[in-house]
């Protein structure tokens, strides 16, 4: 279901008088706030239950407004801006006046994207100022990827939730450092590294590819409640079915590769041989499974190039070590 003319003005209005608009984004739906109310910005925090430090994305409508949100851009910048724009890219670049410190965690920067959805756009467009929108969640969990999951997970925490259908990309947008001449990704995201590269003309660093597996240093984030066990693609069987038969309840996220394989296991997900089916499914997936009351979900990494990159990421993220149990 799609949102109406009638929504859309509703939705601005609740942001005008301060409310919270849960919007859909072609990456995930997002928690939005008038950017420049900081009071309203602070209920964000509040809602997803996120620490006041985590600094928001400012979603406006169009790469003409960014000399209205930051200062000093740097060519590179305007250049990925102008590339990628509109699209799940977000530039960090130096704050400007109209940012309040409650939307950048304190900091000096902020982070800006154009969103690539007629639903958002048409809000952004209707409300006239920037909205500030991390993913309407409770923090650390998945991201939600249709109107259902945001109601499921805030219920009456958002005024007013727009409906666009289901998230076309399904992961974050890409988060790049701009402030200097040489940027650098933070976050891997819905446009690849291959096409920043392309557009750049030049290799782009990228954090997090390293070749460890199930690294210690990553917190858990984008996490279902099931934990999440990576291994190698050809031992996922194996685990699962040891782990079945050891007492869980297991969800496998099965690869293309052993489609036809017969799994022992709770729940089996069949998963897409394309990435961007992958990446728009993921966070589903991940639901689906803690829907079936899996307590384990068994999965291997993808081949980090282009959308794999990000997906990676996040299935790093999900396997992190939890703050509590
Ligand atoms: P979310 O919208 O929930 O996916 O979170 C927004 C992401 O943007 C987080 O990972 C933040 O750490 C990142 N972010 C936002 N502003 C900044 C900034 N000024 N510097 C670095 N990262 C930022
Ligand atoms: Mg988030």
């Amino acid at each position: 279901m799609t949102a109406t003319t009638g929504g859309i003005e509703k939705a601005a209005s609740v942001l005008r008088a301060g409310g919270l608009v849960a919007l859909p984004t072609e990456t995930v739906y997002g928690l939005g706030a008038n950017a420049e109310d900081p009071a309203a910005v602070a209920r964000i925090f509040q809602v997803k239950g996120r620490p006041p430090s985590h600094p928001l994305i400012v979603h406006i409508a169009g790469a003409e407004q960014l000399d209205d949100w930051v200062e000093k851009v740097p060519a590179a910048a305007r250049l990925l801006a102008e590339r990628f724009w509109p699209g799940p890219l977000t530039l960090i670049l130096r704050r400007g006046r109209r940012v309040p410190l409650e939307a950048t965690g304190g900091l000096e920067t902020v982070a800006v994207r154009v969103p690539d959805h007629p639903v958002a756009l048409a809000l952004l467009a209707a409300f006239g100022g920037g909205v500030t929108a991390p993913s309407a969640n409770r923090f650390g969990s998945v991201s939600p990827t249709t109107a259902d999951h945001v109601r499921a997970e805030l219920g009456d925490g958002v005024d007013f939730v727009l409906d666009g259908g289901a998230c076309r990309v399904g992961v974050e947008s890409t988060i790049v450092d701009a402030t200097s001449e040489i940027p650098a990704i933070l976050r891997p995201g819905g446009v690849t590294r291959e096409d920043l590269e392309a557009v750049l003309g030049r290799p782009i660093v990228v954090p997090s590819a390293s070749p460890v597996r199930v690294p210690g240093e990553h917190p858990s984030h984008y996490a279902p409640r099931a934990r999440v066990v990576l291994v190698e693609p050809d031992k996922v069987v194996a685990e699962a079915e040891l782990a079945q038969e050891l007492g869980h309840q297991v969800g496998v996220f099965l690869p293309p590769s052993l489609a036809d394989a017969p799994v022992k296991a709770h729940a089996v997900v069949a998963l897409p041989a394309s990435m961007a089916a992958y990446a728009h499914g993921l966070y589903g997936f991940l639901r689906e499974l803690d829907e079936r009351e899996c307590d384990l979900v068994v999965a291997s990494l993808p081949v980090e190039e282009g959308l794999g990159l990000a997906i990676a990421n996040r299935l790093r993220r999900a396997a992190g070590p939890r703050l509590s149990a």
